[in-house]
């Protein structure tokens, strides 16, 4: 066992797919594409843009978990058993599908409605738990300052804070605001599979310094330590967990 930094190198960048999903619902799609069927433990990374009266009607999920982190407008959901809410920009609901649930999710401001679906795959063992909801307001979001970067710590740890979300399939979740010329580096468990994906502006990402803009995913290599450098004003999510391993 070694604690030493190993830096990580970037292996790919990906554009999002414009798709359509839902009822005339626009989605950025990265992981759920040709070119990236699945990133383990992850099935699907959306940035949906959603204006009235399109958005996701009814549907039934089962087997895993939904993550929706709000960016600019509404979204309420509702789902077969009567339970409902509202989520606005940065606020999150982490959603156990588990055993099933069908639900809706429509957009609830008159403007663009925008945000990030992770759908992330639960292990066998989990695959029939009940289902629940974590859902935390942006205030109950652990967030920290420093040195031009912001972070949001939707699921695991940075700059010395921790989310309280529980999450069945290890995983984390950072939100990251950086001024332009900042420089921010994260831990990754060794163990993760990881990666960030740009919401706005340009940055360089890992030990061979590649290039990520808004609308890119960038996928991390091996190592415990990513360095992020902010050409322009960035934001971004970095998103890992540890791989399952089991077919899908
Ligand atoms: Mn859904």
């Amino acid at each position: 066992m070694s604690s030493a930094t190993q830096s990580i190198s970037v292996s790919a960048v990906h554009d999002a797919v414009p798709t359509s999903e839902g009822d005339g619902a626009l989605v950025y799609r990265t992981i759920g594409t040709r070119n990236l069927r699945s990133f383990d433990p992850f099935l699907m990374l959306d940035e949906f843009h959603v204006r009235k009266p399109a958005g996701f009607p009814q549907h039934p999920h089962r087997g895993m978990e939904t993550v929706t982190f709000m960016v600019e407008g509404a979204f309420s959901h509702k789902d077969f058993l009567g339970r409902a809410g509202t989520i606005r920009p940065g606020d999150l609901q982490w959603m156990t599908a588990g055993r099933g649930i069908v639900h809706s999710e429509m957009p609830a401001t008159e403007g663009l409605n925008r945000g990030l679906q992770l759908w992330v795959n639960l292990s066998k063992k989990d695959k029939m738990c009940e289902a629940g909801y974590q859902e935390l307001k942006k205030e109950d979001i652990p967030s920290k300052e420093g040195d031009g970067v912001v972070v949001h710590v939707i699921a695991g740890k940075s700059m010395g804070i921790e989310s309280p979300v529980y999450t069945r399939t290890p995983t984390m979740y950072i939100d990251v605001h950086m001024e332009k010329g900042a420089t921010f580096v994260q831990a990754i468990p060794e163990e993760y599979k990881a990666f960030a994906y740009v919401l706005e502006g340009t940055g360089t990402f890992g030990e061979n310094n590649q290039i990520g803009k808004d609308h890119q995913i960038v996928l991390f290599g091996a190592g415990n330590s990513i360095t992020i450098r902010a050409t322009r004003a960035l934001r971004f999510v970095i998103i890992g967990g540890k791989p399952l391993n089991e077919p899908v």
